[in-house]
């Protein structure tokens, strides 16, 4: 419903640019009266009728409102009118009004805490006049500002009360030391400073338990947790401002003019303490979405599980990952995949309660706090809802997206004492809600210990696509005649951060049986069709071979994909070369045969790969447009093992020859795998011998020192076909 109006209609914007459509997580830092803003809710809705914190809220206005009227009840219409003459009093509500509008936050966090740089004015008046002329001129304040600010009408009327019932208190407590009536202006001295500190004392409390009530309704949170929290800087803060409150009565007897003089060290203390709140926000929250990060996501975390542990209750972590963010993100550009993520943030912020936190925890993760959680239903309850958020077609650019994601649940104490293996819990249970489909997972412990090693690896490879730990290698394909390189072959790598560089037997197998299979060939794509291009500007045009497995010729888009590919990155189809292993020409042959037509029409060429390995005869072939084929490793070695192998071996690519194909051999190791394989009929080769494959500045320079450059048509983008 709403919620999801308004982000497709409102623009987010930045995490430190001021108020507005922006995660409940970084409401910009203001007044003690945020809290009236739901943070739930973008607009400025109170509280649901009849519930506790509305009974509070409702309550507190009315007690504030009365005692506003009495006091100026009290005070009666003809010193009212006397006061209305007085240009101090206009000053000083000029002052308070520009106070108002420029309130110091606390450095909390989620910033929800912050005092008026209004208040050594308005105290000021508590202390000269008291209460009835302090609460009609910070009543009037608090109107302009809130008409200004946008501030929905009860929460200004909260507002009014919450000054009232504060400098009310302040004020009784001047009032008993120091009878005065309403005409008689005080300036504090000596033993009456004293009195003043008690009363700004009793303001602070006040006006801090009143607010922090709400809060604590609000968040469900401990009342004196909410009231210790960044207890120091608030006190300071007050403090800072209160103190300024007797200089300014003194500036007020003295000369009115005075009075906005005080502007300026405010202007300096308003523009320290900004910056210094903007800071730690920077340091604890995501730049893009504005949410938490993992380092305030772990903080929180920590302070629910000792919360937790103490009250014996149950915290969640819920973990979530969007399904083919990366595809948007590659195919449609980083500001689109920015625009994405950051309409995501918002919908998941305004899918949970007050007190859970939402956190990116990098690419398209995000997790969500649960500081209290009922039991296993009330998270998934929670999950299903984010997900049902995220359902609601996004419209960007002109397009609809339809976002689908997966959730996965760990809950301390059942599953996990700790952050770290809560997230990794979390993490294996959404692994289970991908593979399942299912969207949401609770975490379940596995009898297996193999099926969790493998979740994982898995779940690091998930990681390794979004952070690019994958990487081409490529290995040059060398004439037997002239050993100059004819082709490249791109074999990739993953550089994983703790076990250096793995090869791909590592992970393709787990690739090919999970659905990041499509991420994968994306990236294989997208990284070897830009190094093509780069090469060819560079002068080096030789043909590119990028192995394909059974899963990747099973999808049907694959052509399209490729095609795609070869149209973003100007690279004619001519260059591209997809090796096709002959395992799955035994096993899926007519499966695939479609997708390999589509491919061949696009005029990339076909390699057989791995010839030897299995029982295939190229009879089977069938009038597939294959050009080459690639002698295996295996089949090579038969040639110097036994003279039979040679014979078998001889024949084979004899056959290749009469169907018209190229022969390739693999893994040659030596000067006389090299010989015996030409001697065969191979026309080029690749191997140790030659060089392994090597990445893309080494196979550059192994280009450049070989002189192997053989000569390439001129142009690169040639028509597909
Ligand atoms: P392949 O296509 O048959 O690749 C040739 C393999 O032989 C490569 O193994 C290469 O490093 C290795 N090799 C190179 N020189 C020698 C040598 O002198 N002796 C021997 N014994 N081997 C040599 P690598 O890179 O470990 O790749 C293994 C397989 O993984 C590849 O076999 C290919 O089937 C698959 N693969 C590699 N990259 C990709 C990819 O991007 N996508 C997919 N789907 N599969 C890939
Ligand atoms: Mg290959
Ligand atoms: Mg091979």
């Amino acid at each position: 419903m709403g919620v999801t109006e308004i982000v497709d209609t409102e623009p987010m914007r930045g995490a430190t640019a001021g108020e507005g459509a922006r995660p409940a997580g970084v409401r910009p830092m203001n007044h003690p009266e945020d809290l009236m803003k739901d943070p739930n809710n973008t607009r400025d809705v109170g509280p649901r009728v009849g519930t506790p914190l509305w009974l509070y809220l409702v309550s507190t206005t009315v007690a504030g409102c009365v005692l506003l009227g009495a006091s100026v009840f009290w005070l009666g219409l003809d010193r009212l009118q006397t006061f209305a003459g007085e240009p101090l009093v206009w000053v000083l509500l000029g002052m308070v009004i520009a106070g108002e509008l420029r309130p110091i936050a606390a450095q909390s966090a989620d910033g929800d805490n912050g005092n008026p740089t209004s208040l050594p004015f308005s105290f000021a008046l508590v202390i000269y006049f008291g209460l009835p002329v302090a609460g009609l001129v910070q009543a009037l304040a608090t109107v302009v500002a809130g008409g200004v600010r946008g501030h929905a009408p009860h929460r200004t009327a909260f507002n009014i009360a919450q000054y009232t019932l504060s400098f009310g208190v302040a004020d009784a407590i001047i009032q008993f030391a120091y009878p005065r009536s309403a005409e008689t202006a005080w300036v504090p001295q000596g033993w009456g400073l004293l009195l003043v500190a008690l009363a700004g004392a009793a303001y602070f409390i006040t006006n801090l338990t009143l607010v922090e009530c709400a809060v604590a309704m609000h968040e469900r949170a401990p009342l004196h947790k909410v009231l210790m929290k960044n207890i120091g800087q608030r006190l300071f803060v007050a403090g800072v401002l209160l103190s300024l409150a007797p200089l300014v009565v003194v500036a007020m007897a003295h000369s009115v003019w005075l009075v906005p003089l005080f502007f300026f060290p405010l202007a300096a203390l308003y523009s320290s303490a900004s910056l210094s709140v903007k800071r730690e926000h920077q340091a604890n929250h995501d730049e893009l979405t504005g949410l938490a990060n993992r380092k305030l996501l772990i903080l929180r975390t920590q302070e629910a599980l000792g919360e937790a542990q103490v009250h014996r209750g149950r915290v969640g972590l819920l973990l979530l990952d969007l399904d083919r963010f990366k595809e948007v993100n590659d195919t449609l550009g980083h500001p689109t995949g920015d625009r994405l993520l950051q309409t995501v943030a918002h919908r998941l912020t305004h899918s949970v309660r007050p007190g859970d936190l939402v956190a990116r925890l990098g690419g398209d993760e995000f997790a969500v706090l649960l500081p209290q959680v009922r039991d296993a239903v009330s998270a998934r309850e929670v999950a299903t809802r984010l997900r049902v958020a995220l359902a609601e077609p996004m419209r960007l650019d002109g397009m609809d997206f339809d976002l689908e994601a997966s959730v996965g649940i760990a809950l301390y104490p059942n599953h996990a004492p700790d952050f770290e293996l809560l997230l990794q819990r979390a993490d294996v249970a959404m692994y289970v809600a991908k593979e399942r489909r299912t969207g949401v997972e609770l975490y379940a412990p596995h009898k297996d210990r193999n099926s969790t090693a493998r979740l994982s690896l898995f779940s690091e490879l998930r990681r390794a696509l979004i952070e690019n730990e994958l990487e081409m290698f490529y290995q040059p394909v060398v004439s037997l005649t002239d050993h100059r390189a004819v082709a490249l072959e791109a074999l990739v790598r993953w550089r994983h951060r703790h076990r250096g560089i793995l090869p791909p037997e590592e992970f393709v197998p787990l690739v090919e049986q999970s659905y990041l299979m499509r991420s994968f060939t994306h990236e294989v794509i997208e990284q070897t069709l830009p190094q093509i291009a780069r090469w060819w500007d560079e002068g080096i045009r030789l043909p590119v071979s990028v192995n394909l497995s059974a899963r990747e010729l099973l999808d049907p888009t694959l052509p399209e994909i490729v095609a795609a590919g070869l149209r973003r990155h100007g690279v004619r189809p001519g260059s591209l070369r997809l090796e096709i292993s002959e395992r799955v020409m035994v096993s899926d042959a007519e499966a695939i045969t479609p997708t390999i037509l589509a491919l061949a029409d696009l005029g990339v060429s076909l390699a057989l790969d791995d010839f030897g390995t299995g029982y295939f005869t190229l009879a089977r072939l069938n009038g597939l447009p294959v050009e080459e084929v690639k002698v295996d490793e295996s089949f090579v070695r038969r040639i110097s093992d036994t003279s039979d192998g040679r014979v078998i071996v001889g024949s084979a690519v004899d056959l290749m020859s009469t169907l018209g194909l190229r022969a390739v051999a693999e893994g040659v190791e030596s000067d006389s795998d090299a010989e015996s394989v030409r001697a065969l009929g191979c026309y080029a080769a690749q191997g140790q011998y030659f060089t392994p494959p090597l990445d893309v500045a080494a196979t550059t320079r192994w280009l450049y020192e070989h002189g192997g450059l053989a000569e390439q048509p001129s142009e690169r983008t040639g028509s597909a076909g």
